[in-house]
């Protein structure tokens, strides 16, 4: 089986995600149902998506758990040279949505599904949905493989590392904050409370929190950037240039290395609010808040002494490692007890982008480092 064809039919499925991820799922089913291999679906609450978990090779303990998250970053706004939701190729290079983050190292994985014959340890699939929104979906099905499964070795996430091993990434906590001030007009500034201009303050508090934290952090510890970052990515408020915003609302995150507690920024940030914000909104409209409200929660991952780590590099040919700034799974993994560490093809520094693509030699690469785990795994 080529490993680009399964890719193409990955890349075909728009798994977006707000949107479904069954038609891939059910794809995926049937694909290894036609293999022999029986999977078992951990659907979310709504039933509108689900992760899939699949066990191939014999029913032991010592497996590896290779890990994949289904759904893609939406292409909305970005301008592409050709449909992001069919794998294209130019030069050297494949493109589509999901071609490195992370259909990719999925497709390469279920395409050696045939090859997995003589496995003496099994190969567990786990594929998730809502890695994108917060890794939301993977935590269920992390409770099935540590309850149900035979005790595996390790997880492989396959995240574009350009098969580098990854030992750390950071966490993610996502924030909305709304801010209710009280309308007047424009010319009455003394009797209206500005809603923008209060969230104007806050995000310029946040500012100062990220600087400092950039400042009182250790510069050599591995991360780029280095620091815990906070950053604030859309604000909406007001209705009119002549009339006080009655409310506005921003959504934040903080992308924290492990070690830092994110909390503690959140309880900073509401005693600010409280203390310093509130008492001067409220003396002019009592009715005036601040809420802030947690989307999403991801922890941090820092899994050096991997005991799997030896076999990852030994798959990869290469002795290094390294930390990433962005967030995966691999923490919620860790969490649940499993030796973890991320490694796959393509570069993180295509994930995401208008004109996505993995480097045919990354594919390429992909094939090798499995092939040599089935081997591993079979002798
Ligand atoms: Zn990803």
């Amino acid at each position: 089986m080529e490993s680009l064809c399964v890719i193409e039919e990955l890349i075909g499925y728009e798994t977006v995600s707000r949107d479904s991820n069954l038609p891939l799922i059910d794809f995926v089913q049937n694909f290894l149902y036609d293999h022999g291999v029986d999977s078992r679906r951990v659907p979310s609450a709504d039933g509108r998506k689900s992760n899939l978990v699949a066990t191939v090779g014999p029913e032991v303990s010592g497996g590896i758990v290779l890990s994949g998250h289904t759904d893609v970053v939406p292409v909305d706004g970005q301008d592409w040279s050709s449909d992001p939701f069919a794998l294209n190729r130019r030069d050297d290079r494949w493109y589509g949505r999901g071609s490195c983050d992370m259909k990719g190292f999925i497709g390469i994985a279920l395409s050696l599904v045939p090859q997995m014959n003589a496995l003496r340890k099994p190969i567990h699939f786990a594929l998730s949905y809502d890695e994108e929104v917060g890794c939301l979906g993977a935590p269920d099905m992390i409770e099935v493989i540590r309850d149900e499964l035979p005790e595996p070795m390790g997880v492989i996430v396959g995240e574009p590392t350009g098969m580098a091993a990854v030992t750390a990434h950071k966490g993610i906590v996502g924030l909305r904050t709304t801010v209710r001030g009280y309308e007047a007009h424009s010319s009455q500034t003394h009797r209206g409370v500005s809603a923008v201009m209060t969230a104007a303050r806050l995000v310029g508090h946040l500012e100062r929190v990220a600087d400092d934290l950039a400042v009182s952090t250790p510069a050599d510890n591995g991360f780029e950037p280095h620091a815990t970052s906070v950053h604030v990515g859309v604000i909406h408020g007001g209705t009119a240039l002549n009339i006080i915003s009655g409310q506005c609302e921003f959504t934040w995150d903080i992308r924290n290395i492990p070690g830092d507690d994110p909390q503690l920024l959140i309880d900073s940030f509401e005693a600010f609010c409280k203390r310093e914000v509130l008492p001067g909104m409220r003396a002019r409209h009592e009715a005036c808040s601040i809420d802030t409200e947690i989307l999403a929660r991801c922890p941090a991952f820092d899994d050096s002494g991997s005991s799997i780590l030896g076999l990852v590099q030994s798959l990869s040919g290469r002795a290094d490692s390294y930390k990433v700034a962005y967030t995966a799974e691999a923490g919620q993994y860790q969490g649940a007890g499993f030796p973890t560490v991320l490694c796959g093809p393509g570069s993180i520094d295509q994930a995401h982008q208008p004109d996505e693509y993995i480097e045919a030699s990354e594919v390429q690469a992909g094939e090798r480092f499995l092939r040599t785990l089935l081997a591993e795994l079979s002798s």
